[in-house]
């Protein structure tokens, strides 16, 4: 239990912190969050990104609501966190200054998927994502989004989670090599799960525990030139939290491939509630030195985004 006197230090810990990151003046880039998450205001995410200290900030749009398979019949509509879409974000980042950008995004087989995703990218979205649809990663719909990426010249981002949403994390390396030109951002449980080596259960979502070197997303960020990691969400803190050792290692290993996003839905932007401010301590406490620790939070995303 916390006592008062511990409270108090904490408070001022806190207060100290973020005064720190408003005179420190680091940009940070943060590459991952929704309009309207979980029915968040504008104002209240406003707040949220300044405290949180993020200088820059990527929009993710959902795709077009639709009651299809790919879309687990509705559930993943609002990217199932009442998620904004196109317009909305980029109406945002238009009014609101260099400080926000957006992606593009739809259901990948939609009829007009493709001309929709294109209208958004020439009006300047900067990654298509993201994609968190019930498809087989493989599928000709999903092809066709790595082919429109691969000829407007963005990144592509997806939410790996196991009998959920893009199906066959396994085989995706086939995708890899295919579409060597395209840059691919993963993201979600299923990424993130499986830095283990020993990770054998699929269904379990947040593993705990020692990590052993060598998973398949381990491999894949290792092996192939176009895979990226987006350090977001509770599945991303996780990861780096669980075994603090591995982690050095790891960030050390894939300092060019790795970006910092928030992705979540409270209103502080500090705090115990707030996960992406846990993720930024735990790179500024885990990073092996201060350049990589730029690299995360800021260098790769400025190159990958060509922001
Ligand atoms: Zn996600
Ligand atoms: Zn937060």
């Amino acid at each position: 239990m916390q006592t008062p006197a511990s409270r108090r230090e904490f408070l001022a810990a806190s207060s100290v912190a973020l005064l720190g990151v408003v005179a420190q003046g680091d940009p940070i880039i943060d590459i991952h969050q929704h309009l309207g998450y979980s029915g968040r205001s504008d104002e209240a995410f406003l707040k949220h990104q300044r405290v949180l200290g993020a200088t820059t900030t990527i929009l993710l749009p959902a795709g077009r609501p639709a009651n299809t398979a790919s879309t687990n019949f509705g559930t993943a509509n609002g990217l199932q966190a009442q998620a904004l879409g196109n317009d909305a974000c980029h109406r945002f980042a238009m009014t609101h200054g260099a400080a926000f950008r957006f992606g593009a995004n739809d259901v990948p087989d939609l009829d007009g998927a493709a001309e929709e995703i294109e209208r958004y990218v020439k009006r300047g979205a900067v990654v298509i994502a993201e994609q968190k649809f019930g498809v087989d990663c493989d599928a000709p719909a999903m092809q066709r989004i790595y082919e429109l990426a691969q000829a407007l010249g963005v990144p592509v981002l997806m939410h790996w989670q196991f009998k959920t949403y893009n199906h066959g994390f396994e085989r995706f390396y086939r995708m890899l090599e295919k579409y060597p030109r395209v840059t691919f951002l993963g993201h979600a449980q299923t990424w993130w799960a499986n830095i283990d080596k020993n990770h054998s259960d699929q269904a379990v979502l947040y593993p705990k525990g020692p990590v052993t070197p060598g998973g398949l997303t381990d491999r894949y960020l290792s092996e192939y030139p176009n895979m990226y990691g987006d350090l977001s969400a509770g599945s991303g803190l996780n990861a780096l939290t669980r075994d603090e050792a591995f982690t050095r290692d790891f960030l050390t290993r894939h300092q060019d491939k790795l970006v910092f996003g928030s992705d979540c839905s409270d209103v502080d932007g500090v705090g115990p509630n707030c996960q992406g401010a846990q993720t930024i301590a735990a790179i500024r406490r885990l990073a092996a030195s201060r350049g990589i620790e730029r690299k995360l939070l800021y260098g790769n995303a400025n190159r990958i985004f060509r922001l």
